[in-house]
């Protein structure tokens, strides 16, 4: 605690996300009003007014806690990530985007060329007649504006600074909101780099009963309506809870839909996607080399999708690879 008051100093931050993850510190419901009696909330530019200036101009480390969700897209989110990391002694990598790139990374299988492209350009819905696009810098009467890079790849918060805490999720469940909130203030902290959760896999939290798994047929979930009681992935609809870190109570094939994955790898795998692969290989039912293609192509359509959609950046391939081969050589610009 470092305010004279003998409160905690928290800051919160939202990067490229979709704002679940501000939601979901809500869903703490009325423990909320105990984080404000515990916290002086210094920065929350979706909540409360407060300045970059004012974070600029704070020591060092006198932050105690930042949450920073959302991953990093834009040489602004850069600046914001390194400058709440110097503030901030305990930085958290705060749901999805934030720990694996989430949603906002499956644009690492286009270029920023190819986004701008789409965005300002090819989608039905677009009326741009001259062809106008987002700029770092605009000429105005009164002088120029400023707006943030955009990279060509997205990256995790990890990839960007040093991270203290990974809190998974998309978003993160509200409890396990409150047990690290908790873990702060009663100073039980994990050891640095911890991912919070369990050790397991959303399998081991799921009531569904399990027997021995043999896929002829991979299916979308509108094809079927699954029996309520046995494994989904039993069932052929493609489950991620194999390889899923258990966190959420396995909340999704409770109420019939397949896990995707969203609490990311669990402990000791580097690589979601490539774990579900593995996992999925033994149990196709098939020893014929064309059948198994034949399973994989017809049940799999989006296999980015399916195997990479919380967790692209963080993967061992981070990226689709550039045309050009160019290097992403992204600097932060002067002052963010
Ligand atoms: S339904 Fe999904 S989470 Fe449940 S046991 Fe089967 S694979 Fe695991
Ligand atoms: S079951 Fe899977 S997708 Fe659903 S909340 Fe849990 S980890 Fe996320």
């Amino acid at each position: 605690m470092t305010e004279p008051n003998g409160k905690g100093v928290l800051a919160l931050y939202w990067a490229a996300s979709c704002g679940g993850c501000e939601i979901a510190v809500l869903g703490i419901d009325d423990k909320i009003l105990k984080v404000a009696e515990a916290f002086d909330i210094v920065f929350w530019p979706c909540a409360v007014d407060g300045k970059v200036h004012d974070i600029e101009k704070m020591p060092d480390k006198s932050i105690d806690l930042c949450l920073f969700n959302g991953a990093i897209r834009t040489s602004e989110q850069e600046y914001m990530a390194r400058l709440l990391r110097a503030k901030s002694k305990a930085l958290v990598a705060f749901g999805s985007c934030a720990h694996e790139g989430c949603i906002p990374a499956l644009a690492n299988m286009n270029s920023r060329e190819q986004v701008f492209q789409t965005a300002y350009h090819d989608t039905p819905s677009t009326d741009n007649p001259f062809g106008i696009r987002p700029q770092t810098e605009t000429e105005v009467p009164e002088g120029t504006l400023y707006l943030p890079l955009f990279y060509d790849t997205v990256k995790t918060l990890g990839q960007t600074v040093q991270v203290d805490y990974y809190l998974p999720g998309c978003p993160p469940e509200a409890d396990r909101i409150w047990e690290a909130l908790v873990a702060i203030l009663e100073n039980k902290l994990p050891p640095p780099g911890s991912v919070s959760g369990a050790t397991t896999t959303v399998c081991d939290d799921c009531p569904r009963t399990r027997t021995e798994k043999k896929i002829k047929e991979f299916k979308r979930t509108w094809q079927i309506i699954p029996d309520p009681d046995i494994c989904l992935l039993e069932q052929g609809l493609l489950c991620c809870g194999i390889a899923t870190r258990a966190g959420c109570g396995a909340l999704c094939p409770q109420v019939g839909s397949p896990c995707i994955g969203c609490y990311g790898p669990n402990a000791g795998v580097a690589d979601f996607g490539a774990r579900m692969m593995t996992a999925l290989a033994s149990v196709i039912d098939s020893n014929d080399p064309e059948e198994i293609d034949r399973i994989i192509t017809e049940g799999i359509p989006d296999p980015v999708g399916s195997f990479y959609r919380f967790s692209l950046a963080n993967s061992l391939l981070r990226r689709k690879a550039l045309s050009n081969h160019r290097l992403v050589a992204e600097a932060v610009p002067e002052g963010g």
